[in-house]
């Protein structure tokens, strides 16, 4: 799973990249490893891991992660190629969501690209953009697709039709993800394309750290306009989540959160938002080497959720031996589970749900 920060200059990316990137020092559960300059693996904070690893006592546990981008260099005319546009646009391309930071925080010494702050104008730059970016996507198709419909076939006919909807959509403004059409169409002729606009996105509030529990008018500007996007927005005072990742101890950053009025460091419920955002949960293994986080998609069967461990597990797939996290919270240990009756024998229909542990049989 991968998400790319996107904003424009100056809003405060990569002090926000940074402040994941020093992540490891806000929970001793929480390491982060920088794979290229602007990209970084976090984890996925999860107190049931803890209380998993706590139970079962073993050699290692390792969470679930999310990939983070830093996607720099947007600008107006990035579409077009203006500096590096294009070039960024594509990394955009790969990633499956979208996280768009918003500068919401007045500060003169912080020169702005267009002279003054403004999130909607500045939202809009942005969007613009990225619909440029699909709308060339869309009439490139489109014209391959007219060749083929004009030979009489009935699914380019109505590939066209959707194509032209999308293109219409596109230059009045809108992004392709609050566009209403059939879920089938989407799943055959939208999703292929990858659209940029259709990625699932995360409106980032920067304020100042006054506002960083409360929020302000400009971060409602947001909330409103954001509405039919099917977008979530969070308020976030980057600037003092950077001091959060720099303090050493956990007591100290327990106090400094406290001062402010804040429960947790905002890039914990940020990853844990993108986590969401992607549509992803999380199941766990839990043996004496290992006790492990895994993700997968909402609404996977058990051999789908085998499969995210080995393609070989799924293919052999037999069963799953399944416990509620609730139930190894609550008898804290396999074999009352057992005697409780409250591991569950499931086959190759199961649904998993979220915090399931499982133990998978398989053929090799
Ligand atoms: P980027 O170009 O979007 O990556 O922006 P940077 O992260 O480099 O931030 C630009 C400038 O804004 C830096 O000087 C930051 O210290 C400052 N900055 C970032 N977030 C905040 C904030 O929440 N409040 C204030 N006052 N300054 C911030």
């Amino acid at each position: 799973m991968k998400a790319g920060i996107v904003g424009l200059p100056n809003v405060g990316k990569s002090t926000l990249f940074n402040s994941l990137s020093n992540a490891k020092a806000q929970s001793a559960n929480f390491p982060f490893c920088t794979i290229e300059p602007n990209i970084g693996v976090v984890n996925v904070p999860d107190p049931r891991l803890e209380r998993l690893a706590e139970i079962v006592n073993p050699e290692r546990v390792i969470p679930a992660t999310v990939e983070i981008v830093d996607i720099a260099g947007l600008v107006k005319g990035a579409s077009k190629g203006e500096g590096l546009g294009n070039q960024f646009l594509g990394n955009i391309r790969e990633t499956d969501a979208i996280i768009h930071v918003l500068r919401c925080f007045e500060d003169d010494n912080v020169v702005h690209v267009d002279g003054s702050v403004d999130p909607i104008r500045d939202k809009e730059t942005i969007d613009i953009e990225l619909q440029l970016k699909d709308l060339e996507t869309a009439e490139k198709k489109l014209d391959k697709v007219k060749r083929a419909a004009k030979t009489g076939q009935k699914e380019a006919q109505k590939e066209a039709e959707i194509l032209q909807k999308i293109i219409t959509w596109l230059e009045q403004g809108k992004s392709v993800r609050s566009l209403e059409v059939d879920d089938e169409d989407r799943v055959n002729f939208i999703k292929p394309l990858q659209f940029i606009t259709d990625k699932p996105v995360m409106y980032v509030c920067n304020v100042n750290e006054n506002d960083a529990v409360n929020g302000n008018t400009m971060v409602e500007k947001i909330k409103n306009v954001s509405r039919d996007e099917n977008a979530l927005v969070l308020t976030l005072a980057v600037g003092i989540e950077a001091d959060i990742a720099e303090l050493e101890s956990y007591e100290e950053r327990q106090m400094f959160l406290e001062d402010i009025g804040l429960e947790e460091p905002g890039v914990s419920k940020l990853i844990r938002l993108a986590y969401n955002l992607l549509n992803q949960q999380t199941y766990f293994t839990a043996g004496e080497k290992e006790v492990r986080a895994w993700t997968v998609r909402k609404g996977s069967t058990a051999p789908e959720a085998a499969g995210v461990i080995h393609t070989d597990f799924q293919k052999g797939f037999i069963r799953a031996e399944v416990i509620s996290f609730s139930d190894y919270d609550k008898y804290a240990s396999e074999s009352k589970i057992r005697e409780a009756g409250k591991l569950r024998i499931e086959g190759k229909d199961y649904i998993v749900k979220d915090g399931d542990v499982m133990n998978f049989r398989f053929n090799v």
